[in-house]
């Protein structure tokens, strides 16, 4: 009989990695305390990179470099078992001053990435684009799309998805996790996974003390402007718009440091216009149709954990993966199945392993 894998959240940690489980045999269930992929994942941005890769340290760029290069076959493979369409299309990226140009400079000659011209579209569109960097590579996914397209590719690998079913507490029994508790029961596996996002160390309380994940608030606005109203995502100095294909665009976003509060906020809305008609003149005047917040998995330079637990051989983490967990999820899923697999590791999994 397969091992049983029990994972607890249903964002995009945990579905990519119960889907990777799935498809390597494993028999995985899923607990999800409300709808699958509503929080954090929903709320992003799908931006697929680092937003200026070269501030990150090697075990950021390491996990997202290994992301992009499996994010082609891993949407292939998805648009295979799945009816949804993720919307994966490389955009590119314009990144405007202020930036490291240097450092710029020295990050895309290591990756061989050269500098392409800038497209005569996005020249157009963008008043200051001539002053930017050009990123042709910079592809994006639409969030909503691709949880929903994980969702219904778990579904065809076997999963058993339980949604409406929140996780109070973890039972131990010596060196090993003995079953989670809902309010109706207590469930039961070989292994535990958990992909809780910001509520991550919520979870485990007393079992891990030190881990490190905290909620980090980012609102976003929504625009509906025609196709091709802005053809690439642009980046200037902490803030983004991010164009989908039927012409909505979305701008963000804010980093707060505001507990479990999900509130979205005037000031935050005036900011973010701002930034928006700063950047795209032409849509000054044009009120946003839709205005949310999500909470980030925060972790200290962006680091996720991606390991088992020091003292309770059978519980697992794939979480803090605080901006870059859509970026991030392929190689994430793949590092933890390797671990739960006992596979030989597809990269160090050293920078991910849990704190003491
Ligand atoms: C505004 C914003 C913009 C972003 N932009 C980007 C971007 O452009 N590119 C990028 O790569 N990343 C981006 N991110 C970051 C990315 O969205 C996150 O890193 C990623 O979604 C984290 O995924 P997750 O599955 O760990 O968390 P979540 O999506 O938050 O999922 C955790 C799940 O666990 C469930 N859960 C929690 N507690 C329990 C419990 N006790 N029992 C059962 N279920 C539970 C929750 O309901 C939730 O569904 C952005 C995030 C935000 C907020």
């Amino acid at each position: 009989m397969a091992k049983h894998v029990l994972i607890v959240g249903g964002g995009i940690a945990g579905l990519a990695s119960a889907w990777e489980l799935a498809r390597n045999g494993l028999r995985v269930s899923l607990l999800e305390r409300q709808q699958s992929g509503q929080e954090s994942s929903w709320a992003g941005a799908g931006i697929l990179s680092a937003l200026l890769p070269w501030d990150y340290g090697r075990p950021v760029n390491r996990l997202i470099q290994t992301s992009l290069a499996q994010f082609p076959m891993w949407i292939a493979a998805l648009r295979q078992v799945a009816r949804t369409d993720p919307e994966y299309r490389p955009t590119g990226m314009l990144v405007l001053p202020p930036f490291d140009a240097q450092a710029a400079d020295r990050w895309l000659n290591d990756r061989a990435l050269g500098l392409d011209s800038l497209p005569a579209a996005v020249a157009a569109r963008v008043p200051a684009a001539a002053t930017g960097l050009w990123l042709s590579h910079v592809a994006q996914v639409r969030n909503p799309r691709i949880l929903r397209a994980l969702r219904e590719a778990c579904e065809s690998a076997g999963v058993v998805i339980h949604e409406m079913s929140q996780v109070t507490g973890l039972k131990t029994a010596g060196e090993r996790v003995s079953g989670v508790m809902t309010d109706e029961r207590l469930w039961q596996a070989d292994d535990y996974l958990l992909t809780a996002g910001a509520w991550s160390a919520q979870l485990l309380g007393s079992l891990s003390p030190n881990l490190p994940v905290r909620p980090v608030r980012g609102q976003m606005l929504l625009y509906q402007t025609a196709p091709g109203t802005l053809p690439c995502i642009v980046y200037r100095d902490g803030g983004y718009l991010v164009p989908r294909a039927d012409g909505l665009i979305l701008a963000g976003s804010t980093i707060e440091d505001v507990g479990f509060d999900k509130a979205i906020t005037d000031v935050a809305e005036q900011e973010i216009r701002q930034f928006t008609t700063d950047i795209l003149p032409v849509l000054a005047g044009l009120e946003p149709v839709r205005h949310w917040s999500g909470l980030r998995p925060g972790t200290p330079e962006n680091i996720p954990i991606i390991a088992r637990h020091p003292g309770l051989t059978n519980l697992y983490l794939n979480t803090g993966h605080f901006r870059y967990g859509v970026t991030m999820a392929p190689a994430s899923a793949t590092l933890i199945a390797d671990l739960i697999l006992a596979r030989s590791p597809s990269i160090d999994p050293s920078p991910y392993s849990w704190p003491d």
